[in-house]
């Protein structure tokens, strides 16, 4: 006898995933769920954090930004700044700064130098801190010494080589924090543009010192210039430091295009032909290597979450999907050069590369389950609200 199970309704993506009928998450998703109406997790989690975290009128949204604003200069009384802001170039963590300078206060701008900004960011970079009379902080990771670290992910065929970046860039953030005793990180991310969750299968977890370690070991690599964060030094960071990080785009109604047309016109910035330019590695490893090698395309994500706060018709957003990453096939030529050239590869080396399964960062050692253990001892012991993601 056959058991009749239930079956929600879904639609069908391009490449026959079942998909979301609300959003264009689908099955390339490991932990997406639909309900009966065909809507998925992803962006029913979505509403619900919005919900939770949007006030209901601008009064209030504006309440809510001097009180912080009010908190980050008393506590920064006497320091030479009072908030540290990352820049990476981007538009989103520009219009931090000089949403920063506007409220009236003392940032230092921080940028993480791996190697991998394009000149664009670059010119970005220069102009918005000049014009906008911020210092800026820049660690630079040696060239040699953050190309083996990225030979050594490669080599290990683990998916998220962007944790090295990502880790390091949280890492000097906490670090300047700490040594100009400045309590507030305000961050470029927001919920308007980039809030619905990661998948779990999409990334890896961020704070893993463990596992860029165990694969520097591996590959006979010493951490020299690299400033790695884990866990531990997380919980020290932000709770005998008291270091806050928040993300400082959702105190306003962040809208990235308005963003950018203010910062052309008042700080001389330059926006970018297509998303993720500021990082050509970036803008490779996502429009080649994650859809390529792993079978993950991040539009689906980034696209849904304009959808679900209503930048973008879902139609549009299909239309979207239907084309390559990349603008042109002559812009990918020229990454897949500019890659091979600086990792010094060959062409074959690429393809073998490409060809490789997927191995888990956790078969070579992870603290993930210390940052989890801690996650679930502060919630029950309410000593944690929050932890960075
Ligand atoms: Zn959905």
């Amino acid at each position: 006898m056959v058991t009749p199970s239930f079956q929600p309704r879904t639609g069908l993506a391009s490449s026959g995933q079942a998909q979301c009928l609300r959003c264009i998450m689908d099955t390339s998703a490991a932990d997406i769920s639909f309900d009966s109406q065909g809507f998925c997790n992803f962006c029913t989690d979505f509403i619900k954090r919005i919900e939770a975290f949007q006030p209901s009128n601008e009064a209030e949204l504006a309440r809510r930004l001097e009180t912080l604003v009010s908190r980050v200069k008393a506590e920064g009384r006497g320091k030479q700044y009072d908030c540290i802001v990352g820049l990476s170039g981007g538009a989103d963590s520009s219009y931090a700064l000089y949403l920063a300078k506007e409220q009236g206060l003392r940032p230092l701008a921080v940028h993480m130098d791996n190697g991998w900004d394009s000149e664009l960011a670059v010119h970005n970079i220069e102009n918005v801190v000049r014009k906008l009379d911020v210092d800026l902080a820049t660690h630079v990771i040696a060239w040699d010494e953050y190309k083996k670290l990225m030979q050594a992910f490669f080599d290990a065929d683990v998916l998220d080589v962007e944790v090295l970046y990502d880790n390091a860039m949280l890492a000097v953030n906490y670090r300047l924090a700490k040594k100009h005793g400045v309590r507030w990180i305000l961050g470029g991310t927001n919920l308007a543009t980039e809030g619905m969750r990661m998948p779990a299968d999409w990334n890896w977890f961020k704070y893993d010192k463990k596992n860029i370690r165990a694969l520097a070991r591996r590959s006979g690599i010493a951490l020299d210039s690299f400033p790695a964060i884990g866990t531990i030094d997380f919980v020290i960071f932000r709770y005998a430091r008291r270091i806050n990080w928040t993300s400082f785009l959702d105190y306003v109604s962040y809208s990235k295009s308005e963003a950018t047309a203010l910062l052309t016109s008042k700080v001389n910035y330059r926006p970018y032909p297509y998303k993720h330019y500021e990082s050509i590695f970036t803008r490779f490893y996502q429009g080649h290597i994650l859809p390529v090698k792993f079978g993950i395309d991040k539009r689906k994500l980034h696209l849904s979450t304009l959808i679900m706060s209503g930048q973008m018709a879902r139609d549009e957003a299909l239309k979207v999907m239907e084309r390559s990453p990349y603008p042109s096939d002559d812009a990918l030529q020229e990454d897949i050069g500019y890659f091979l050239k600086k990792m010094s590869w060959r062409p074959e080396q690429l393809a073998e590369y490409l060809a490789r399964p997927r191995i888990s960062h956790a078969l070579y050692g992870t603290e993930q389950p210390l940052w989890l253990g801690l996650e679930k001892l502060g919630r029950r012991t309410g000593l944690l609200k929050k932890t960075a993601s």
